[in-house]
């Protein structure tokens, strides 16, 4: 017996088709305009369409960062990502300081072990010596097949140009994709204390020191290096023109350079964001920062270009008031290792958040809260407005993340033989975004209020329904960790 999805739409990026769908076990086994009924569980899904579910290649759960944590682990970050039509994300592994690939990759295992939905890894490597560079073939065989290099956060994160050079020469030898979080870290370094020093302080001035030239600088550095080297490169998080131009120059020259915005930056601006006063822009900080208008029609006109391939969150949450209880006693207990179960004996407490940086923007959490409307809100503003066709928005969301990173065809589309990880999807009903409704582990929302049309109602993972409506049905421990494929392709 299987699970007849019946009469609804398929949207695949290629296009869309009127089929009944069969689901047996965890994949799709069938796919045709009329599947006899007889003995499967039929899913009326009249009227509405099936999307592959949405693939979040770019998120940071339970991510050590500014003093405190990243508020959503693969608990709550798993849940909130399945209520939006998430089925698949990929977290960085962060290589711990002093330690090597593999002891980052255990804590990462052991941080992903309650999965409500289907993970994979990245490796972000910040202190690349020898001995790790001899390490990074084995990760294929644990099948990881993208680096990750930052290009900024001077003194924590940042690697200079020879080590960034290196990797990618080793990275293209083994068929491995390089990303990298594309700044100039030495003159942000440079302008944020001269801000602070001039008594600039608030949140807004964060955009003042990471201005959008240093993003593009970054961004061409990367880009003529991916071209000498051969190496595939994936640039996260674009932002601005000065990069997207970059990029553009890039692929005009047939060098394998691809990139990703993030839902963020379609949305929202500097000037009505993050210069929110009484400390709220502090909701918006995150790296590269939030742009301008203009920026946001060039983003939009990439997508669309296939300039840019992949739109992703940078799902990154911390608290707009946190701090809130005996922060010395979890301060102790994190030290311990078992910050965790005091959090589970204290419900009430709230880790640190972005009050860290009352005073000094330097000191706000980088991050945002995204994971769980990123389909919803790019649905709304990208396809009800013409802007996106239905097959562009899953291209974005859910194909090219999927064949970027080594997953497809068992990811990234309603196919025979992939995984049945489907959204049944209403083009019709609308939903009000909030923090009130929302499943993130967080006090606020960056789209509060905003009116969509489009949302997942059902939502199958690996053939198991896992959201219905407002209910959640996953369980802890049915995520799969997603081994990925190397050389995958350039798009
Ligand atoms: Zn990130």
């Amino acid at each position: 017996m299987g699970i007849l999805l019946q009469n609804g739409t398929i949207v695949n990026a290629e296009g869309q088709q009127r089929a009944d769908v069969l689901i047996e076990g965890e994949i799709v086994s069938q796919i045709a305009a009329a599947i006899d009924p007889a003995g499967h569980e039929v899913v009326d899904c009249t009227g509405k369409l099936l999307l592959p579910g949405g693939i979040d290649v770019h998120t940071h759960l339970d991510l050590a960062f500014g003093g405190t944590y990243s508020n959503d682990d693969f608990n709550t970050g798993h849940r909130a990502a399945g209520f939006g039509g998430t089925t698949t994300h990929i977290d960085f592994v962060i290589q711990p300081k002093g330690g090597s690939l593999a002891d980052g990759l255990k804590i990462w295992r052991e941080k992903a072990k309650p999965a409500q939905i289907d993970y994979a890894f990245h490796m972000a490597v910040t202190d690349l010596r020898d001995d790790v560079m001899a390490e990074i073939p084995s990760l294929v065989q644990e099948g990881i097949t993208s680096l990750k290099l930052f290009m900024a956060y001077k003194n924590v994160f940042q690697v200079d140009d020879m080590t960034l050079f290196k990797a990618m020469r080793v990275a293209a030898e083994h068929g491995m994709i390089v990303m990298v979080h594309a700044e100039n870290g030495d003159v942000e370094a440079t302008l944020t204390p001269a801000l602070l020093a001039a008594g600039q302080t608030d949140p807004v001035y964060h955009a003042s020191s990471r201005p959008p030239e240093i993003e593009g600088e970054a961004t061409n550095r990367a880009v003529v290096m991916s071209g000498l080297t051969g190496c595939s490169l994936y640039v996260v998080h674009m932002t601005c023109e000065f990069a997207v131009e970059a990029l553009r120059r890039g692929r005009a020259l047939r060098y394998p350079v691809m990139g990703e915005s993030c839902v963020q930056y379609f949305h929202l601006t500097v000037a009505d964001h993050l210069a929110q006063p009484d400390f709220h822009g502090a909701k918006f900080v995150c790296s590269p920062p939030i742009r301008s208008t203009h920026d946001q029609a060039v983003l939009w006109e990439a997508v669309r270009d296939g300039t840019l391939q992949v739109v992703s969150t940078d799902h990154c949450d911390f608290w707009f008031e946190g701090g809130v209880g005996p922060v010395q006693e979890w301060a102790a207990a994190h030290n311990g290792g078992n910050w965790h179960a005091f959090e589970a004996q204290n419900p009430t407490y709230r880790r640190p958040g972005k009050e860290l940086g009352k005073g000094n923007f330097a000191r706000i959490p980088n991050g945002l809260p995204a994971i769980e409307d990123r389909l919803m809100v790019m649905w709304h503003t990208g396809v009800n407005s013409g802007k996106l066709s239905p097959e562009r928005f899953v291209a974005l969301n859910c194909t090219n993340p999927a064949k970027i990173f080594g997953m497809y065809p068992k990811k990234g589309g309603i196919t025979v033989g992939g995984d049945a990880d489907i959204l049944v999807w209403d083009a019709a009903r609308k939903h009000t975004i909030s923090a009130s409704t929302h499943h993130m582990h967080v006090d606020y929302n960056l789209f509060e209020g905003m009116e969509v049309q489009g949302v997942p109602v059902q939502v199958y993972l690996r053939g198991t329904k896992i959201v219905d409506g407002d209910r959640w049905l996953g369980r802890n421990g049915s995520g799969q960790y997603v081994p990925r494929q190397p050389h995958a392709p350039v798009l």
